[in-house]
């Protein structure tokens, strides 16, 4: 037996052997890495034979799936321990043997990254395998030329890339697991090193792909509506497009309101070709794949049951696997458990960290946890909203929550508040608390001149933070894409003592003047706000002053440059709404402006 201490010995690497994609991680520069080729952090877990025989593992293999399935292997997981002879082309395998090939890919990558031999590894399993699955893997690693130092439960993996244990307090952990093709949610007990699965439970079959197959039958419908053509029916290219269409989109609604989709000549019917154009809102998206996601409750329960644990005696909740980026998945679970989830490892690489975590401490390193660089604070923009029933101009919901990992984009809609609107003031604040003002405000900009419109108008507000903790906010007027941008240095920083000193005695002054109904106060609990939340817009002005501003604004700009003739009646214009500004009447200001308006436009266009 080889002493897993033994640097002679050769490297030792953790393994998560995926359905869908595999990853290898090892101790890299005193911390945990996955092992990356190019920019690839993540093999698919696919073998293949090319038409001219040659293998192909990963990315190749899993490109000519849909061209050759006879000659592709793929979600070989499900066949672990089983006795089935899988085909690849005029070659037979069985199960561990075609995993043993996405090993040795693995191992290639990793001996290329450090330069060394990887002779040992610790293989990570779901918590539910069966003894023969286990050994299956076991029989998978020695063929790959490894010597499988411990196979290890994907939960166990996922918590310890948490840091979870290490001291001698009991806690118990829920892992959430939402890959592509596959559901699972186990109850961990961890008192110092060990770690017990107490229980799990899953889906076998339930993963980011049926949201996937939902959203490609929403796109279906939808070109049998703007062409009435039925794509189902033999149109197999055509279905693969908007399979990957929709599979991108479901990636933007994580980040962003709403997914624009366009792919171009999905068929040919009588010599014209047809489109797709469409768009998918974030609220359409949840309302298809919630009740998926309400139907993995079931299993969290009967995994709570069968450990004997109710919600509350969760320490914490854990997310892992590529689909709970969806942040619907994230706040059913903080309904149901009462607690925010943990997220900030890599929701894909989690199981293969932890995997290295556990390799590099039986190498003898000294490791607690992956470190990862998160947000320290959450950032969002105040907004109108309810508090205690009453209109309330402060309400804040954060864009960007804190521990999320960096670099972070997110997009949330807002709606302006009165018709006629055309300027928005977005106040940015540094927190956590629903009121605005007990958060601290860390920027502020306006957006003018934007289209007065007889209903409510649509703000997007996106921010970005980056690793050097600048805070970039963009705001965009959605129907013309006008749109305002600020950068905020150092966003993630710590104040200093003074800083938060003046900021807390700001907020408290404009605390004591906003929250003046005794109602509020007394209420304490604030409503949920809507869906797509009010931003602020110059609370005490009247919006047909405001557009009346920007219209003359615009016309002084234009004035010296415009002909004699316009000038003229330009001016008389300006007069008569400076006039009507002055006596309040807004009847005239109304009429006047639109005239201006159109003689603005003329102008322009001549
Ligand atoms: P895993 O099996 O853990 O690698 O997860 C793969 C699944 O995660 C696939 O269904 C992906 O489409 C899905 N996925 C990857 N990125 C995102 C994202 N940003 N939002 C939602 N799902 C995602």
């Amino acid at each position: 037996m080889i002493n897993s201490n033994d640097p002679a010995a050769g490297v030792l690497v953790g393994i998560d052997l995926g359905t869908t994609n595999s990853e290898i991680a090892a101790f890299v520069d005193g911390q945990i890495r996955v092992l990356t080729r190019g920019n690839r952090t993540m093999l698919p877990s696919c073998v293949g034979l090319s038409p001219s025989g040659e293998l192909l593992i990963g990315e190749p293999a899993r490109n000519q799936r849909l061209l050759h399935p006879d000659r592709t292997l793929s979600s070989v997981k499900r066949k672990m321990g089983s006795d089935e002879i899988l085909a690849l082309g005029d070659r037979e395998l069985t199960p561990p043997e075609v995993s043993a090939l996405i090993l040795k890919e693995l191992v290639r990558w990793a001996e290329e990254r450090l330069g060394e031999s990887v002779t040992r590894a610790v293989i990570t399993v779901p918590a539910y395998f069966s003894d023969a699955q286990r050994n299956a893997t076991r029989e998978a690693g020695r063929l790959a030329g490894l010597e499988v130092v411990r196979i290890l439960n994907e939960p166990t993996a996922a918590s310890l890339a948490y840091g979870e244990g290490g001291d001698s307090s009991q806690r118990t952990v829920l892992v959430y697991d939402l890959g592509g093709g596959t559901f699972d949610v186990s109850i961990v007990s961890i008192e110092g090193d060990v770690t017990e699965v107490l229980a799990s439970h899953g889906n076998n079959l339930l993963g980011g792909d049926d949201f996937d197959r939902l959203l490609q039958e929403r796109l279906v419908e939808e070109f049998r509506k703007q062409h009435g053509v039925d794509l189902t029916e033999d149109n197999p290219r055509a279905m693969a497009r908007l399979a990957h269409a929709a599979e991108e989109a479901k990636k933007t609604l994580s980040a962003e309101p709403f997914a624009r989709i366009r792919e171009e000549s999905l068929i040919v019917v009588d010599g014209k070709p047809l489109h797709l154009e469409t768009e998918v809102s974030r609220d359409d998206y949840e309302r298809l794949i919630r009740p998926l996601i309400d139907s993995t409750l079931e299993s969290v329960n009967r995994a709570l049951e069968g450990a004997g644990k109710a919600t509350a005696d969760i320490d914490e909740v854990l997310l892992v696997g590529g689909s709970t980026r969806t942040p619907l998945v994230a706040r059913v679970m903080e309904d149901h458990c009462g607690r925010e989830p943990r997220q900030e490892v890599h929701p894909d690489l989690c199981v293969a960290l932890g995997a290295g975590v556990l390799a590099s401490r039986l190498a003898g390193h000294e490791v607690e946890r992956v470190l990862v660089d998160v947000s320290p604070y959450s950032f969002g923009p105040s907004h109108l909203g309810s508090r205690g029933g009453l209109p309330y101009t402060y309400c804040y919901t954060p864009i960007i929550k804190k521990n999320t990992p960096l670099p972070i984009t997110r997009t949330e809609r807002f709606s302006t508040a009165h018709p006629g609107q055309t300027a928005v003031d977005v106040n940015i604040y540094q927190g956590d608390d629903e009121d605005a003002l007990k958060n601290i405000l860390i920027g502020d900009f306006t957006i003018e001149g934007m289209t007065p419109r007889s209903d409510v108008n649509e703000v997007l507000c996106r921010m970005s933070l980056d690793l050097d903790g600048i805070l970039r906010v963009t705001a965009t007027e959605r129907a013309t894409g006008l749109s305002k941008q600020v950068s905020i240095q150092g966003a993630t920083r710590q104040l200093t003592e003074e800083e938060i000193l003046t900021s807390r005695k700001r907020v408290e002054e404009l605390f004591l003047r906003n929250v003046s109904d005794p109602e509020i106060d007394e209420a304490g609990e604030d409503e949920t706000p809507d869906e797509s939340p009010v931003i602020e817009v110059r609370p005490n002005q009247n919006p047909e002053l405001e557009t009346a501003r920007t219209v003359l604004e615009q016309s002084r700009t234009l004035l010296p440059s415009v002909h004699e003739e316009d000038r003229e009646e330009m001016i008389d214009l300006n007069e008569k709404i400076e006039e009507a500004m002055s006596a309040g009447d807004l009847e005239v200001l109304s009429r006047e402006t639109a005239a201006l308006k159109e003689l603005l436009f003329f102008v322009q266009g001549r």
